[in-house]
């Protein structure tokens, strides 16, 4: 089969590989539609995202959806021919952790693209029958790809926990700060800001419903925001940003007692904000790890059409256009939201 692997740092070459074949319990799935997710893009630049390392050649992409085209032993689930979402993460189920509920967060977890484990931007690809999600008829292959960062979506705002009136800073206005401005614009807020450099990325979130926008760039972001509180700051504020200052504005925008939520990874492993309006303030922060189980959840909400996520894909790209979609992603040119390679 074809697949996008990465050789070296902005190395990316279609390559020749063995076709996998499905162990018991598993399906392969033939992949028709992969998202390019900013932690792709992390390898992609720095080979490497914290403690994880690659080592070449490696597939990247673990946002996708297909179509079942064979069953390992033992196997049931889905059948052949099922048109079926690919939930990423497989935690052990037997740890403490995961036993205690927490299966986001399982040490012993294989996710695709992580290393070592390859992913999935590749033309088949073998995964526990369990965690392919079939799609409903109004879903194409690309919803179902969107699937995944609607999940951490999902995730974040279930350890948010918005309340009806809350106001919402989001910083960070990429796809998962996308799909959280959809969710939260949903969840009875009584208004969403958004920080965003990118002029695209600030336009897209102020026509759907950003009751303010901000240039980081052009300013500081938490001064603007308290200027439109009129000094209150916000009750949840989200990082979905790479920048090293995000976390920071974040706990500036912050109201007394209020949140902030992590999900944005730095691009060093390092992440800084001021400890005094921090602590004087008792801020929460929360740190957002993938997500649960919540596929069949954003199936619904997609089908609801409480969440849009067609519009956030901005880019398409064939497998052996993996390259071009990386170059793309990584320069944030050109209007760039999501990148998907459909096959
Ligand atoms: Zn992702
Ligand atoms: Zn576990």
């Amino acid at each position: 089969m074809k697949a996008a692997r990465l050789h070296g740092i902005r190395d990316m070459r279609i390559d020749e590989v063995p076709d996998p074949e499905p162990g018991a319990g598993e399906a392969l799935v033939k992949v028709r539609a992969m998202g390019v997710c900013g932690s792709d893009v992390h390898f992609y630049l720095d080979g490497r995202i914290g403690e994880a390392v690659v080592t070449p050649p490696f597939i990247l992409g673990h946002e996708f959806a297909g179509e079942i085209v064979a069953l390992g032993p033992d196997t049931d689930g889905p059948a052949v021919g099922a048109r079926v979402a690919i939930d990423p993460a497989i935690p052990c189920m037997r740890c403490e952790v995961c036993l205690d509920g927490n299966i986001n967060c399982c040490p012993n977890t294989r996710f695709p693209a992580s290393p070592p484990v390859q992913g999935g931007m590749c033309e088949y690809y073998a995964q526990p029958a369990h965690l392919c999600v079939p799609l409903p008829d109004s879903l194409d292959f690309s919803d179902g790809a969107m699937l995944e960062p609607l999940g951490i979506g999902i995730h974040v705002m279930t350890l948010a926990r918005i309340k009806p009136g809350d106001s919402v800073a989001i910083l960070g206005a990429g796809p998962i700060g996308q799909v959280l401005l959809q969710l939260a614009l949903a969840s009875f807020t009584r208004a969403v800001y958004v920080s965003e450099p990118v002029a695209k990325r600030r336009e897209m979130a102020k026509r759907a419903g950003a009751a303010a926008v901000c240039n980081p760039d052009e300013g500081d972001p938490a001064e603007w925001l308290l200027e439109q509180t009129h000094g209150r700051g916000v009750d949840v504020a989200i990082e979905a940003a790479w920048g090293k200052e995000a976390v920071g504005q974040a706990v500036q925008m912050a109201r007394p007692g209020g949140k902030v939520v992590v999900v944005g990874i730095p691009r060093k492993d390092i992440t800084t904000y001021p400890n005094g309006p921090a602590r004087s303030k008792g801020l929460t922060i929360l740190m957002s790890r993938r997500m649960k189980s919540v596929h069949e959840r954003g199936i619904a909400l997609i089908k609801r059409g409480i969440v849009d996520l067609q519009s956030l894909i901005t880019h398409r790209f064939r497998l052996d256009q993996s390259p071009q979609a990386f170059e793309l992603a990584a320069s944030l040119e050109d209007g760039i939201c999501k990148a998907m390679i459909e096959f």
